[in-house]
């Protein structure tokens, strides 16, 4: 090989290391979209003749759940916040059916076997649909 095509290859070795190293940098420093970190947090009051159902975004569901918790100097168990409406302490994280026409708010039962997150209103349940996707 003679120094012109030496250095000519060099040239295109450098370029290439560039390229790929620009693109491996892109990927990493992209910035990632959060997942769901837009989404409300649904809750829904357990205490009967109250049964407020409401949203609160994700900051602000944080903020409370901070100041509840710590009022209770317990952070074990299951999250319970302060009810909107009533003001007791027994408003749990819910579930939004995503059956638009339904939009319920509901607790979604982890107890009983099936899909915790069926809408007791509708039916419908979002493991239930990706599941019957997943098996098409
Ligand atoms: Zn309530
Ligand atoms: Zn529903």
């Amino acid at each position: 090989m003679d120094e012109d095509k030496k250095k000519t290859f060099m040239i295109v070795i450098v370029i290439v290391c560039l390229v790929v190293a620009g693109m491996v940098l892109k990927s990493t420093f992209a910035p990632s979209k959060p997942k769901g970190a837009k989404k409300p947090v649904w809750l829904v009051c357990t205490n009967t003749g109250c049964n407020a159902q409401y949203s609160l975004k994700q900051k602000e569901f944080r903020e409370q759940m901070k100041d509840d918790m710590a009022g209770r100097g317990m952070p074990m168990g299951p999250a319970v916040l302060k009810c909107q409406e009533c003001g007791k302490a027994s408003a749990v994280i819910g579930k939004k059916c995503i059956n638009e026409q339904c939009g319920s708010v509901f607790v979604p039962n982890y107890q009983q076997g099936g899909f915790p997150d069926k809408c007791p209103m509708c039916g419908i349940s979002a493991i239930e649909q990706k599941q019957l996707e997943n098996s098409k």
